[in-house]
């Protein structure tokens, strides 16, 4: 069946017969259906057969269920019902092709007549396309819309009354209001007042120039639902339909509240970097300027000006500092990200100041050196002030410097961080092995480490521990005494070391021995001097008597017959008499009150006289040297002294010796100055002659050295020793001003040094007067003086048995009344020196008026008192020993 298109009766449709309907119909790109009022197509265009995918046959007799979609029939069964009322219809509805694809139509449905009956035409469009791009605008809508709702920024619409139409969800947590309580609010209720002004004026603007109008940015405050400003930043844009008419307007705004803050403290920031008195200079890493600020300006004199920017901070150093800069500060920077230095820098007047300069990376944001950043402090206040303390410094280690005592400091472990100049000298250290580190205990001897720590605790901890002494250790290993004084170093009232003074009292300790030397020497005189007083005293009275006992026995022995029983008897008597003399004389002898004659005389001669009387003493296991020095000067000695000392002397050395052995006698001269004295306690300045004595015996340990002057002392068995030899030694050098020195150690031989002044006067050789020992008979008249009735009763006897006259007296006072009375002539005086009322000089003195010729021979017991006070009789005076 064919369809012919019909006039429109009513509504849009009415066919009209001239116009070539069925060609229109079937040409047409929209698809034609026609429908009964049942529902069944009865007409199908071809766009209509091809959308739907059937044969026109087919198409035919199709109904709505065939091809619609089951979710649209019920819009078919509306359509089938409600188009013929005239009313038209129109719909967008699914449908199935024949092949079972679905697609979208819009459909417009009307009814019209044909020959007499209704029927329904439907035109249907497909919209397949158009759906599935306003499905993905609705999807970009979507996007759009999760993205608005989930921007931290809010976005809004506004209608041209200013009201808002949408608010994106986050204006909650921007002002605090639900996006639905806004809605239909007016814009102003979001402002002040006075805000409000400059955004409507915007706003006006944008409305009315919304033809041209893109958009704006602007910053301003709103108010929150709290009543408070809110920093925002919004972004309008005006919103148009799709012909273009102005709906409203559109944007976004930002809580920039953040931003402001951040903005302020940059601002704040800016201001301090311009404001720091600390000069800052920003440069490219070539060392270009970009920036510098005030402190800088201000520092160098430089003009405000901008005249620095882009200058090579090169040109603010000197060479020395450019040479820094270049070799070592950049090439720190970039490799440690900091340098900090001194650095001298030039001002604006070429004039240069030193600086501390603090350099370091500001990087890109990438993390690449992008700028260094310099900051400078003027630092000649400081440089100032610590060329102060260095001079002051250099003042205090001058001054210690000359100080003789060391002066050290060393930290809590000891260590020495300073001495003075003494220090090397004490210690012998260098400056090198003091710089690598010495410990204050390598300077004391290992045994005083112990108490040197606990000293030191005790010190820093703030006890007095006085001035301990110390033996100190030099780098030699030599030792000397020394005194610690030490206070504690307080840092911040904490203790950080010791400092103080090491005195060396090796002098004080040597005057100290020195001293306790003399003493002891004193106390040694003066025992000696004592014994010998005692010693003396007795001797003297003993030997009176033994010079009684003798001469008695000599008287008996001249009257009596040697064939007599009684004269053997006799010698005894004198022999061991004679022995006491013998010690009776050498206890004098160290009493020192030996007459002696002393002449001028040669040592060595009198030494080689001796050597046969020597040799023989010592035997022949003894082999003794004889070495006599040459050029050697005057002694003035009686030389029976010297005899005394060379036979003591050699008797104790065999003695020693005890088998074979060495024996040497020497002789030299040496002279003292006082340089020498000074180091040699005991030695007095002058010239000396110097014998010697020495052999390799069994020397003496320190005891007997101490006591081996004393009379009496000896080591050896009774009857072996006396223990007056070497007393009488020490009394005949003291008597001639001269002294000793022994040297010896047990096991090791001895050395006794004997010093006799040199004469110094012109050596008057005593003639030696040959006595010949014969025995004479006198006939002169003696005047004889004698205070002990004894002796001159014994000598009146003795000179009377010889023939002489005798005039006895027992004062001085009887011999000159004796003298005065005499008629004939006194050929001689014999009178004793020491008596009670003058002594026997002033009696010769007194006789010579009246026997201007009077011999005079002067006897005596001892020549201690008058005679030792003028040392020895006058030369040429005769004496006689008792
Ligand atoms: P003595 O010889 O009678 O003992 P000295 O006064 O001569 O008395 O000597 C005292 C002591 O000094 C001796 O007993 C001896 O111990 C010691 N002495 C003296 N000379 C020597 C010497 N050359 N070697 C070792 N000891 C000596
Ligand atoms: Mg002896």
């Amino acid at each position: 069946m064919a369809v012919q298109a019909a006039g429109e009766k009513r509504g849009s449709y009415r066919l009209n017969r001239k116009i070539p309907y069925r060609r229109i119909f079937e040409a047409s790109n929209d698809a034609f259906l026609i429908f009964d009022l049942k529902g069944v197509v009865r007409e199908a265009n071809p766009a209509a057969c091809k959308m739907y995918g059937y044969p026109y046959e087919e198409m035919i007799g199709l109904s709505g269920k065939d091809f619609v979609h089951p979710d649209y029939q019920y819009l078919f069964k509306q359509f089938v019902k409600e188009t013929p009322s005239g009313k038209p219809f129109s719909a967008e509805s699914v449908e199935i092709r024949k092949d079972g694809s679905t697609f979208n139509i819009e459909v417009r449905g009307s009814v019209s007549e044909y020959e007499g009956e209704p029927y329904i035409l439907a035109v249907i469009r497909d919209i397949t396309e158009r759906k599935l791009a306003e499905e993905a605008l609705l999807e970009s809508e979507e996007k759009f819309r999760l993205l608005a709702e989930n921007s931290f920024d809010c976005i809004w619409m506004l209608d041209t009354m200013m009201r808002f139409t949408y608010l994106s969800p986050s204006v909650e947590t921007m002002l605090g209001y639900k996006p639905e309580q806004l809605v239909g609010t007016k814009l102003s209720s979001c402002f002040k007042k006075k805000e409000y002004l400059k955004v409507g004026v915007l706003a006006a603007k944008a409305i009315k120039n919304y033809k041209t109008f893109t958009h704006i940015t602007f910053e301003t405050r709103m108010l929150n639902s709290k009543g408070e400003e809110v920093d925002v930043e919004i972004t309008g844009r005006t919103l148009l339909s799709s012909h273009d008419k102005l709906i409203g307007l559109q944007g976004t705004t930002r809580d920039i509240t953040e931003r402001k803050k951040a903005e302020e403290e940059i601002r704040k920031l800016s201001k301090i970097v311009e404001t720091t008195p600390e000069a800052i200079v920003v440069t490219d890493m070539q060392g270009n300027i970009e920036y510098v600020n005030q402190g800088f300006l201000t520092l160098g004199d430089f003009d405000d000006d901008n005249s620095l920017i882009g200058e090579s901070v090169f040109s603010f150093s000197d060479e020395k500092g450019v040479r820094q800069l270049k070799e070592e500060i950049i090439p720190t920077i970039v490799s440690e990200g900091k340098w900090i230095g001194e650095i001298s820098v030039k001002r604006k007047d070429s004039s240069m100041f030193p600086a501390e300069m603090v350099c370091s990376l500001i990087p890109d944001e990438e993390g690449r050196p992008k700028y260094l950043l310099s900051q400078f402090l003027d630092i000649t206040r400081r440089k100032n002030t610590e060329k102060q303390l260095r001079e002051s410094e250099q003042k205090f280690r001058d001054m210690t410097d000359l100080l003789p005592q060391i002066v050290y400091e060393i930290d809590i472990d000891g260590n020495l961080t300073y001495v003075n100049k003494q220090a090397f000298e004490s210690f012998g250290y260098s400056q090198e092995e003091y710089e690598e580190g010495i410990n204050v205990l390598q300077t004391l001897i290992p045994f005083d480490r112990n108490k040197a720590i606990e000293n030191i605790e005790s010190v820093l901890s703030g006890k007095d521990v006085g001035t301990p002494e110390y033996t100190a250790l030099r780098k030699d290993g030599s030792t000397f005494p020394i005194l610690i004084y030490a206070s504690a170093i307080l840092k911040e009232s904490k203790p950080v070391g010791l400092r103080g003074i090491i005195v060396d009292i090796t002098e004080r300790k040597q005057t100290e021995k020195e001293k306790a030397r003399i003493e002891d020497q004193y106390h040694q005189a003066q025992k000696m001097e004592s014994v010998g007083r005692l010693a003396g005293g007795v001797a003297h009275d003993f030997n009176n008597m033994l010079g009684v006992i003798l001469g008695y026995t000599e008287l008996a022995l001249g009257t009596l017959d040697p064939a007599q029983p009684i004269y053997s008897t006799l010698q005894e008597i004198r022999k061991a008499a004679d022995r006491s003399a013998d010690l009776t004389r050498q206890l004098l002898a160290f009493a020192r009150r030996q007459t002696v004659s002393p002449s001028v005389l040669d040592l060595n001669e009198t030494v080689e006289g001796m050597l046969k009387m020597l040799l023989r003493l010592i035997g022949e296991d003894i082999d003794l040297s004889w070495l006599p020095g040459s050029g050697l000067w005057q002694v003035k000695v009686d030389p029976a002294q010297i005899d005394q000392i060379l036979a003591n002397l050699c008797v104790n050395s065999r003695d020693a010796i005890a088998g074979v052995g060495k024996m040497i006698i020497e002789t030299k001269n040496a002279t003292f100055d006082e340089d020498y004295c000074a180091e040699h306690t005991g030695f007095v300045t002058g010239e000396y002659v110097l014998l010697i004595v020495s052999d390799d015996g069994c020397g003496m340990d320190k005891e007997v050295l101490e006591n081996l002057f004393e009379p009496f002392f000896t080591t050896k068995e009774v009857g072996q020793g006396t223990g007056l030899g070497l007393a009488t030694v020490y009394g005949i050098v003291k008597q001639n001003n001269g002294f000793i020195n022994v040297y010896s150690e047990a096991g090791d031989g001895t050395t006794f040094r004997i010093y006799l002044p040199r004469y110094a006067g012109t050596a008057a050789q005593l003639q030696k007067k040959d006595l010949t020992d014969q025995v004479s008979r006198g006939y002169e008249t003696i005047l004889l003086v004698e205070d002990e009735p004894s002796i001159l009763k014994m000598t009146t006897m003795m000179l009377e048995s010889r023939g002489y006259t005798v005039l006895d007296a027992i004062t001085p006072g009887a011999a000159i009344n004796l003298a005065g009375e005499y008629n004939g002539e006194i050929h001689l005086l014999l009178t004793d020196v020491i008596m009670p009322e003058m002594n026997g000089r002033e009696l010769a003195d007194n006789l010579v008026s009246l026997y201007p010729d009077i011999k005079r021979l002067f006897m005596s017991g001892y020549t201690a008192n008058v005679i030792a006070h003028r040392r020895v009789l006058d030369e040429g005076v005769n004496f006689l020993q008792k």
